[in-house]
């Protein structure tokens, strides 16, 4: 299905008292000041859902030990990269954080103590795609971080906790890379993927649509591919958080499904 056809359908916005869910492919910081397919995308997605009144994310920029949750009333946008123009360096995103929500994640996670905090921000992995979905920077934001500690099945149980959210007007969005190896990235193959990302990317996919989710928390024996495809946990754990969400009646598309600089698959997903 692409972005024109997930437009039209009447279900999209069935269910006004819950939130979709997002995991969005994030890929280059650049994606934030271009203008492309995937940025495209993004502003679509944004265009097609009722507007959030908060948004968690769940980046894979932000790794602790223990798990965090952003509790300022003004986050700072946060430039945790190396290398790009300058003008990717000035971008702000103004966006107002949540004590509020920051505090009520804190207490209805029971898994484990989730602590407020005070220093982070917005990194990239959030408001390079929030650039592009909210323009206007107008709704608050908080992020959670990721337990560098803990396996997959621990975050898949601890997002199942975040559920209650859905239903307050928070849009939960999980960013990262369903397949992410920057030691390979081809900078010259904008346009494709190195057979084992494709395969990969295409494996997960099956796997999503047939909500095999155990699988999905043991990616690391689905196949040689993921070596290569899954070097580190943090850009896929995102996808876990957002699929743990899913409720049996609904549905997964995927948009932005493409792999590229040979090591990177940008596919994303939206339950609703
Ligand atoms: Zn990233």
């Amino acid at each position: 299905m692409n972005l024109n056809e997930l437009n039209k359908q009447p279900d999209m916005k069935k269910d006004s008292s819950k939130m979709p869910v997002l995991f969005v492919g994030h890929g280059s910081p650049m994606n934030a000041i271009e203008d492309n397919e995937f940025s495209k995308g993004w502003t679509a997605i944004g265009n097609s859902i009722p507007k959030p009144e908060y948004i968690l994310c769940v980046s894979a920029h932000w790794e602790t030990m223990g798990t965090y949750v952003t509790a300022m009333e003004n986050p700072q946008t946060i430039h945790d990269f190396g290398g790009f123009p300058k003008e990717l360096y000035e971008v702000e995103y103004p966006a107002p954080g949540s004590p509020e929500l920051a505090r009520k994640t804190v207490n209805n996670v029971e898994k484990t103590e989730v602590k407020p905090d005070k220093k982070w921000g917005l990194d990239h992995g959030t408001w390079s795609i929030l650039k592009h979905m909210y323009p206007d920077a107008d709704i608050p934001v908080i992020q959670l971080s990721l337990d560098y500690g803990k396996n997959p099945q621990y975050h898949y149980e601890l997002a199942k906790e975040l559920a209650f959210l859905r239903k307050k007007g928070v849009l939960i969005i999980g960013s990262g890379n369903i397949v992410h190896n920057l030691r390979v990235v081809d900078w010259r193959n904008t346009n494709g993927g190195y057979d084992w990302a494709v395969e990969a990317n295409s494996k997960i996919k099956n796997l999503i649509l047939n909500n095999e989710h155990m699988q999905l928390t043991e990616y690391n024996k689905l196949g040689k591919e993921f070596e290569l495809a899954v070097p580190t946990p943090e850009h896929f754990l995102p996808l876990l958080y957002a699929l743990a969400l899913k409720e049996e009646n609904e549905n997964v598309v995927f948009f932005n499904d493409k792999t590229v600089l040979g090591s990177l698959s940008m596919t994303s997903v939206i339950i609703n």
